[in-house]
């Protein structure tokens, strides 16, 4: 099971200091139903998340048209639920629209089904992809440059993988591919903070970006190009300059031991730097991004937190129930 961590650019009102008795509301922030039986937990989170986006949320309320599905039509139904959260009176709010729309889409896949329990993380991504769908229709998902394909422009990580052999020089094709959930192994997240442990001093928070990278190579040996007989650890380097980053947390086992540990290695602040072995944009070397919103999964059920820019507030999304809460990892 993932938990989903999303990072994205400082934005105007970001440090901006919450006053307490100002007429500043935490509307339009609102619940989303998840009646006996439906188990939409996962899409609601996901849902939550996307809402709680600026840079989302304003650029989808841009786009000028799409591309129609009608009835089943995954665009036109996460929008309605982004105009019923500005406008509706209503503290929460029903998803079953988008969670018709999701299961007719995936239909033949016999996936994300009306009443059964799915990945909050995937549904997210491919809520993502089908934006796409309907904005670029025609153009491929990997190499996608429409100016207003909101997944390409805002989430995408255009990558690269190559090897190179420190022994003997030889390197691989560069392998070009597109992400837009960085995945990232609970249990090799874990191994290098207990290697890093013994070798580093900084506080494992601030390695975040660090440890991601190594979680994400070790172990991931390929042969070398040119069969010296070394085996070397492949290269990601990141070519764009996503505005936000998402990064899902895979669980090994839906009971996992390492929770904890995983938890004391997140960092509020990321560094694209770090978090590949290069970066090729000017702009993406700078960036900073910080932790704005996450997935959280226990008991078999999903719920969400994002950060709430207007009043600078953290807030709990578990479907209907709507909180401010208190979090510990510090935004600055
Ligand atoms: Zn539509
Ligand atoms: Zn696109
Ligand atoms: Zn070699």
């Amino acid at each position: 099971m993932a938990w989903v961590k999303f990072f994205k650019k400082p934005g105007g009102n970001l440090g901006k200091s919450y006053q307490p008795g100002s007429m500043l509301s935490l509307a339009p922030t609102k619940g989303l139903l998840n009646e006996p039986g439906q188990n939409s937990c996962f899409l609601n989170s996901a849902v939550q998340v996307l809402w709680q986006l600026d840079i989302f949320r304003r650029s989808l309320r841009q786009l000028p048209g799409h591309f129609c599905l009608g009835d089943s039509c995954i665009f036109c139904s996460l929008k309605s639920i982004f105009t019923q959260f500005q406008h509706s009176h209503e503290r929460a709010l029903p998803s079953d629209n988008l969670r018709h729309a999701l299961a007719e889409t995936f239909k033949d896949e016999q996936r994300f089904q009306l009443g059964f329990m799915d990945d909050a993380a995937e549904c997210f991504e491919n809520i993502l992809e089908r934006i796409h769908l309907h904005i670029a229709p025609d153009s491929e998902t990997d190499a996608c440059t429409s100016k207003s394909c909101i997944t390409h422009q805002k989430f995408a990580m255009t990558l690269y993988e190559q090897s190179v052999c420190r022994s003997c020089g030889a390197s691989s094709d560069p392998l070009p591919f597109t992400e837009l959930v960085h995945y990232v192994s609970t249990t090799a997240l874990c191994q290098q903070v207990e290697r890093g442990i013994e070798r580093s001093e900084r506080p494992r928070a601030e390695r975040f970006g660090e440890l991601l990278q190594a979680a994400c190579t070790f172990g991931d040996l390929r042969n070398c190009p040119s069969n010296c007989g070394q085996r070397i650890r492949i290269r990601r380097v990141l070519m764009n300059s996503p505005e936000i980053v998402t990064i899902g947390f895979v669980w090994d086992t839906e009971q996992s031991d390492l929770t904890e540990e995983v938890i004391r290695s997140l960092g509020s602040h990321l560094n694209l730097s770090e978090l590949f072995y290069g970066v090729t944009d000017e702009h993406a070397k700078k960036s900073d991004l910080l932790l704005v919103g996450m997935i959280c999964y226990s008991s078999r059920h999903y719920c969400a937190f994002a950060y709430h820019s207007k009043s600078s507030k953290w807030v709990f999304f578990d479907d209907a129930t709507v909180k401010e809460v208190a979090i510990p990892i510090h935004v600055s």
